[in-house]
């Protein structure tokens, strides 16, 4: 993987995308409470899911559905 370790979230909430002026730029106190989906965001949750997001997409890339055999 050779994305940077902050991947970028584009300003959005990670689950329903709602635009956020804020998501970016928590700080380690800071949280922000997505008034569509109700997900309480922190710096270290927005971390790990975009890591989870870019890894997710990873995955899928090197190893599609394909794989499974019905
Ligand atoms: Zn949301």
């Amino acid at each position: 993987m050779t994305t940077s370790p902050l991947a970028p979230t584009h300003g959005v909430c990670l689950l329903c995308k709602t635009p956020s002026p804020t998501i970016d730029t928590l700080g380690p106190d800071d949280e922000w409470r997505c008034p569509r989906c109700g997900q309480l965001w922190t710096a270290a949750r927005v971390k790990g899911a975009a890591a989870y997001a870019a890894w997710s997409a990873e995955y899928d890339r090197v190893a599609p559905l394909a794989a499974v055999t019905l």
